[in-house]
């Protein structure tokens, strides 16, 4: 049995909408009307995900989840074409799992710079002018732009601690945690719910790491393979430990003798946990006894070729060098880890289908209902005659009018797609 730590974001994305098309006619000084010369609308810019190496939790969507790309520009007369929306790029961590609203696994992230459109952006509606040559005609209107897909994605990220935390009870765990951290993960699964590990994740520039408490290790031993053990097992796959001592001896106990006690401990519980690298911290430093120490306990760790940083969990003293040398260290770690990734199976949603259902309400009225009959009402200009008669054309084409009549519409009823409401006319 092994439990991890989950982090999770639900997000809210939207593709850039196209631009609308122009409907403009060409003008010259001794021609007053020429041929149709709008442009088309450009393209809404998509979401995007890219995986990015250099995260290790979720914590940038813990703070803003709604995200939209530009949107297109619009076409212009003399057959200026609107420009394209740039795409929205969100670096999420390898191992993100994708999901949809109703729990479907969309994608599965693992490989570096992995790049998947999550949200398309919207096609620019067409001119005048890229109408005339579709429809062999000069058309007085031209299409509005495409709106982007819009989609609620939930973000799974399966991690384990980075960097597990020892030492002696009371010597500043805890604090250290609450004072480098920025936000709590959240923990599945877990089954001792009253002495669950502190947990915490550090964000620094644009990277983050996840820091484990390892309570139990001191107490465990008189316990035999009690707690102790079991909390193990949760940070056995941190890659770092960071090895916290009272150097002010609150407790009248000598730091050196602490910290061979404690490895003692470690490695009679987890021979393999002992061999992980350690870093080590000299806490409380604010207090007047830790200096009495300081010289004598850096020396005892630069003869081991430990790196050794006096700090102040309480003022904040020393923190910004020890962070720094954490990263540093998982960097290396992480790079040697992720060339022994393997590939995994990345799953494409569905492409867009033009099916669509008529649905017969209560009130006699109809529903036509469909991604893509939704979309060719969304680009129509309803103010414009034209521009509702190829609507009706393609609507048609489609099917539509003859799934109605099958539905058993008559002239003049209501019939509703999307959000605008029509009579429906046979033609
Ligand atoms: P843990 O058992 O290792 O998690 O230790 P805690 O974080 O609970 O801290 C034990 C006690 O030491 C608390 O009363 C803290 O306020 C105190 N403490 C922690 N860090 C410092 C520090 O840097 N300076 C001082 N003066 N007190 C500290
Ligand atoms: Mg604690």
């Amino acid at each position: 049995m092994f439990k991890i730590f989950i982090d999770e974001a639900k997000i809210f994305i939207e593709g850039g909408r196209g631009g609308n098309g122009c409907a403009s006619f060409h003008r010259e000084k001794y021609r007053p009307k020429g041929g149709p010369d709008g442009g088309d609308g450009g393209k809404g810019g998509n979401v995007v995900l890219s995986v990015d190496s250099k995260l290790h939790t979720l914590i940038d969507f813990h703070y803003r989840r709604y995200f939209k790309p530009e949107d297109g520009g619009h076409g212009q007369g003399n057959n200026k074409r609107g420009k394209d929306g740039k795409d929205l790029v969100l670096r999420v961590p390898p191992g993100t799992v994708v999901k949809d609203e109703q729990g479907n696994v969309l994608f599965d992230l693992a490989e570096e710079d992995e790049q998947i459109v999550a949200a398309k952006g919207g096609l620019g509606g067409r001119g005048n002018a890229s109408l005339a040559n579709l429809l062999k005609k000069v058309p007085g209107f031209a299409e509005k732009g495409e709106p982007g897909e819009k989609r609620e994605l939930l973000f799974d990220l399966k991690c384990l601690a980075d960097v597990g935390l020892i030492g002696y009870p009371n010597v500043g765990k805890s604090t250290l945690i609450s004072r480098i951290s920025k936000a709590k993960p959240k923990i599945a699964d877990y089954p001792f719910t009253t002495t669950v590990p502190h947990l915490g994740v550090v964000k620094m520039d644009d990277e983050s790491f996840i820091v484990a408490d390892v309570p139990g290790l001191i107490e465990g031993a008189h316990r035999g393979r009690g707690l102790g053990h079991v909390f193990l097992k949760h940070v056995e796959r941190a890659s770092l430990l960071v090895h916290v001592l009272d150097l002010a001896s609150v407790e009248e106990r000598d730091p050196i003798d602490d910290f061979e006690k404690v490895n003692n401990e470690l490695k009679k519980y987890s021979p393999k946990l002992a061999r992980r690298p350690q870093i080590v911290v000299g806490n409380k430093m604010d207090l007047p006894t830790a200096s009495d120490n300081l010289s004598r306990v850096s020396v005892y760790f630069k003869d081991r070729k430990y790196q050794f940083f006096p700090v102040s969990a309480v003022t904040g003293e020393g923190i910004n060098a020890f962070l720094y040398a954490v990263l540093g260290d998982l960097k290396i770690i992480w790079q040697k880890k992720l060339k022994r990734r393997k590939k995994r199976i990345i799953i494409k949603p569905r492409e867009g289908i033009k099916d669509f259902k008529v649905i017969k309400k209560e009130d006699g009225s109809f529903l036509v209902q469909g991604a893509y009959v939704e979309r060719l009402v969304s680009m129509t200009d309803m103010n414009n005659e034209e521009a509702i008669l190829y609507l009706q054309k393609r609507l048609r084409k489609i099917g539509v009018e003859e799934e109605l009549v099958k539905a058993g519409a008559k002239e003049k009823d209501l019939v509703k797609i999307g959000p605008i409401e029509f009579d429906f006319y046979l033609s």
